[in-house]
């Protein structure tokens, strides 16, 4: 016998129960970047490996151990499936010329790929929401992409998100910051991991986002990066702060927010909860002015976010959401070949009138039926026998209790009554 197959590691299924959840999770997230004013993008999946090696950087968990890449064995070319949105997102902008008239407020939804060690709220693939603004420099692009996720909180019923942000300054301010914070760990070197010790000279930056526990104390007394921003990047970075405290959002300044991509200049901020153990971070960005530049493209300043699906679904259930039962609003039970001729002509009439039908297939006796018609939640069965047929009549029977008695009704009714009495629970449920 053949050995089962399985999904590749840390690449899960997401099964219906599941994945209602996603779908409501994804109108709420839609719903909520159309009141703001973003609109949709869809990048491939796969792209050039090179695009991710410049836009992320050589010196970076992602590019040097994290990345799927292969060669197309077709033509030699050298691909990645993408570990994140920014980049292919860039690309497309400089391609198609996207920020040449006006500014641009975009978003995409969908898979990443990362070879990491799989845990609670780390996958191989994962899904991101991402969000991107080109040809703002101000302040206040940096400060309405935080406070989005505010609302999104709110929308999705989730508290104890709390807020974290830093300023990165710009490249001339991190090359002094650089140089202090070499000589810092030089007299520590003893204490650095091998991680560590590889990217003193090469990205010593990055050090201070390790997620190694021993080094959490030699990077907490690490120079402050905020201590070498000039008066300009303080400006932008008070302005941010501004607008949030007119806002009432509260947030904490983390000197050691570095973000783990190197394109990031000025505002970097990431939301946090500890409800999801050490994979608590739910949202991060911040703002990469060089990277369409570095790519190829304009001069244009760029901010935006990304938010790991996986863990605000985790976070929704573990705060007790249910998504409300996506139950048909008719099952239709039929038996004999008339009816069930009818029966289709029925449930595609229903659609027709807007109401959701669950036609029986299958066969089977009505008692058989009637059980599946109980289980699937339905407030209604149909049913149609061949007496009914020959009538052009059905049964309409209420399923849940107190909803009324069964009645026979021509199969032109069927829809007015349905109707008429799925207004009328609505309005009882509201009055309760
Ligand atoms: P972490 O520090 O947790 O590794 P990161 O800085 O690598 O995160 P980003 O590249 O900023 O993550 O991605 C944005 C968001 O995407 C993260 O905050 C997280 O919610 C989610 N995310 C990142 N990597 C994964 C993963 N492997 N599995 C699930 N979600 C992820
Ligand atoms: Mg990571």
């Amino acid at each position: 016998m053949s050995q089962t197959l399985q999904s590749v590691r840390g690449m899960n299924d997401i099964l219906p129960d599941e994945a209602e959840f996603w779908e409501i999770f994804e109108e709420t997230v839609r719903s909520w970047l159309k009141a703001y004013g973003y609109r949709p993008i869809r990048m491939p999946i796969v792209e050039p490996t090179p695009l991710f090696k410049r836009a992320i950087g050589e010196v970076t968990d992602i590019v040097e151990k994290e990345m799927y890449s292969f060669t197309d064995s077709l033509n030699g070319e050298l691909l990645t499936l993408r570990p994140e949105g920014t980049a292919g997102c860039v690309r497309a902008l400089i391609q198609h010329n996207l920020a040449a008239q006006h500014p641009r407020r975009l978003y995409y939804m969908g898979q990443m790929f990362r070879h990491e060690r799989p845990q609670k709220g780390r996958y191989r693939q994962f899904h991101q929401v991402g969000v991107e603004t080109f040809g703002f420099s101000g302040p206040d692009i940096d400060a309405e992409l935080i406070l989005m996720g505010a609302r999104l909180w709110a929308d999705l019923g989730l508290e104890g998100i709390q807020l974290q942000i830093n300023s990165l300054g710009q490249p001339a301010e991190r090359a002094e910051h650089r140089s202090a914070l070499i000589a810092y760990f030089e007299q520590h070197l003893e204490k650095l991991d091998e991680d560590a010790r590889r990217r003193l000279y090469t990205n010593p930056l990055r050090i201070l986002d390790s997620k190694n526990p021993d080094l959490q104390a030699l990077c907490a007394a690490a120079p402050k990066l905020i201590d070498y921003l000039g008066e300009e990047s303080l400006a932008h970075f008070e302005g941010v702060q501004q607008i949030l405290r007119d806002a009432g959002q509260p947030f904490t300044v983390n000197p050691r927010l570095v973000r783990g991509l190197d394109y990031y200049n000025l505002t970097v901020f990431e939301w946090v909860t500890d409800k999801l153990g050490a994979q608590g971070t739910v949202c991060a960005g911040g703002r990469y002015d060089g990277l369409v530049e570095q790519l190829g493209g304009k001069v244009t300043p760029a901010c935006g976010f990304a938010m790991g699906i996986e863990r605000l679904v985790a976070l929704i259930r573990d705060s007790g959401g249910e998504p409300a039962l996506a139950a048909p609003d008719v099952y239709l039970v039929h038996q004999g070949s008339a009816a069930s001729r009818l029966a289709f002509r029925v449930a595609e009439g229903l659609r027709d009138q807007g109401i959701n039908v669950l036609l029986h297939c299958g066969g089977g006796s009505f008692k058989s039926q009637m059980k599946k018609a109980d289980a699937c939640g339905a407030p209604f069965a149909i049913v149609i026998g061949d007496d009914e047929a020959a009538t052009g009549e059905a049964q309409l029977k209420p399923l849940r209790a107190g909803a009324g008695e069964q009645r026979k009704l021509k199969v032109d009714d069927l829809a007015e009554s349905i109707i008429g009495q799925l207004i009328d629970s609505e309005t009882v449920g509201e009055q309760e």
